[in-house]
């Protein structure tokens, strides 16, 4: 069988159980793909073969003697480098952090690994998980498989790109203001950003503690479930997950959206939004209606239009008490050359992180500073409680809400990297979903000029069930998502 690294992971699975397939096989059909062409693409940080075929052998002694039936059982993934891995560097495409091999794996990797899963390594992102392109890696741009002058999204760019390009069966992200769900849409994949507390954060390496979140990115929504069976759940390690017990997530695919209310907020389809995305969205939305859904496109959330400006508040403030732990002191890149400590913390700082990074943590410290806090943050709390609220009520009406993920399809490499707030415009359709701490998708759902266009699904807190099923009813009347793009 060749082309085995195109594989979905219910279809992988299948073919494991019925053993016509082993995990070893499939492991090295997704290396080699990484060889062949990450040259071009350079979604990965750090490429692990020999920790991923030795977890594979295991996942095959296992399939073969029946101890695990379990379907993500030596299906090999890919982790954004945020994301702890013991023994497996973890460098957030920083300087600061680019010889870090945690002594301990996030909640997320353990419960991988109980699994059986097999990691081949860890993506690139931008910086600390700032930026919506990858391009604010250390270490060089990812490239979007559909066209390689232009971005795959960001900050979970490697992740999208090397599902995009059949790097690995799945990938994990995360998402603080639309780091999976912006570079899925970008890329022609799915991405999930569970409601906030549905999955650890232990040992995601901190931007904004109150937005961050760890989630699936898929080659369907079939897939979606599955890892999202396997990383949700309460974890005495984050006290900020939510004691509720997880669903088995696969019983939300049923393929009709009979009676279903969804709603189309207004806002979301922003001045600047390019007329193809919008003619493409219009197209799946009517597709909505004809699976069953009651679709109400006279929808407002009035709020929507502050979420940038609360997130560029919230979001830095965070990052700036988070990332006040690289000193040079404790762990990651120390400057050495000094015998002065505040000269060695200062300098540690101005040479470890790139300008993004030192961006966020001025904007954020100045926002926290006495004198302007009341003004900036204490405001900024206050407007993300309105926009909460707003949806709350709207949520009393519909079941879910329909937009764009982006407003425009993926942009030229350079295009945005000096305009800090055209590249910040990237994320406004996502970013309100973070305030609130809501679930949602971003599906394929067409092409404009030849590029991928996605929808999102956003949901109640806790009810990823209905956008998966809505996802669902969508995936199978269509076939964007198996579109792939040639390398
Ligand atoms: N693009 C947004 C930012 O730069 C969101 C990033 C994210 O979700 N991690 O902050």
């Amino acid at each position: 069988m060749d082309e085995l690294y195109k594989l979905t992971i219910h279809q992988a699975a299948q073919l494991l159980r019925q053993r016509s397939l082993s995990s070893v096989e499939l492991t090295k059909a997704c290396l080699q793909r990484i060889e062949q062409i990450e040259s071009k693409i350079r979604a990965c940080v750090t490429v692990c073969p020999d920790i991923a075929l030795e977890q594979a052998k295991e996942a095959d002694r296992l399939l073969q003697s029946g101890e695990t039936i379990d379907p993500l059982a030596g299906i090999p993934v890919l982790i954004k480098d945020n994301i702890c891995t013991k023994g497996i560097k973890t460098t957030c495409s920083s300087k600061m952090l680019q010889n870090l091999i945690p002594p301990y794996d996030a909640t997320v990797i353990k419960r991988l690994k109980a699994r059986n899963a097999v990691i081949l390594g860890k993506t690139n992102m931008d910086e600390f998980a700032m930026g919506s392109s990858t391009e604010n890696s250390a270490f060089s741009p990812t490239r979007n498989p559909w066209d390689l002058d232009r971005v795959p999204g960001g900050s979970s760019g490697g992740s999208a790109a090397a599902i995009a390009a059949d790097e690995a069966i799945y990938a994990l992200g995360s998402d603080t203001g639309g780091s999976i769900r912006q570079p899925a849409g970008f890329c022609n994949v799915v991405g999930l950003k569970p409601t906030y507390g549905r999955v650890s954060r232990f040992g995601l390496v901190a931007f904004a503690s109150s937005l961050d979140q760890i989630g699936p990115i898929t080659k369907d929504v079939t897939d979606c479930t599955l890892v999202l069976n396997a990383i949700s759940g309460h974890d005495p390690m984050d006290s900020t997950t939510a004691p509720y017990p997880v669903p088995d997530y696969t019983k939300a695919l049923v393929p009709d959206l009979k009676d279903l209310r969804l709603g189309v907020p207004r806002e979301y389809f922003v001045e600047g939004m390019q007329p193809e995305v919008r003619a493409t969205l219009e197209t799946a939305i009517r597709k909505l209606e004809e699976l069953g859904a009651k679709v109400d496109t006279d929808v407002s959330l009035p709020h929507t239009g502050y979420a940038l400006a609360v997130y560029y508040i919230v979001a830095p403030s965070e990052a700036s008490a988070n990332l006040a732990r690289y000193d040079g002191v404790k762990y990651g890149y120390s400057y050495q050359e000094t015998d002065n400590m505040w000269e060695a913390m200062e300098k540690t700082k101005q040479n470890g992180f790139g300008a993004e990074v030192k961006r966020r943590i001025m904007l954020g410290t100045y926002a926290l500073s006495a004198g302007y806090y009341d003004a900036y943050y204490l405001k900024a709390q206050k407007v993300r409680t309105l926009i909460k609220n707003e949806f709350d009520e709207i949520f009393r009406t519909y079941d879910a809400l329909v937009t764009p993920t982006s407003p425009t399809v993926p942009f030229k490499l350079g295009e945005r990297i000096d305009d800090p707030l055209q590249m910040y415009l990237s994320d406004v359709c996502t970013l309100p979903v973070n305030i609130a701490g809501l679930p949602a998708i971003s599906i394929p759902v067409g092409f404009a000029n030849g590029l991928p266009v996605g929808m999102q699904i956003i949901g109640k807190p806790f009810d990823e069930e209905t956008i998966l099923r809505v996802a669902f009813a969508y995936e199978q009347a269509t076939d964007w998502h198996k579109r792939k793009p040639k390398i």
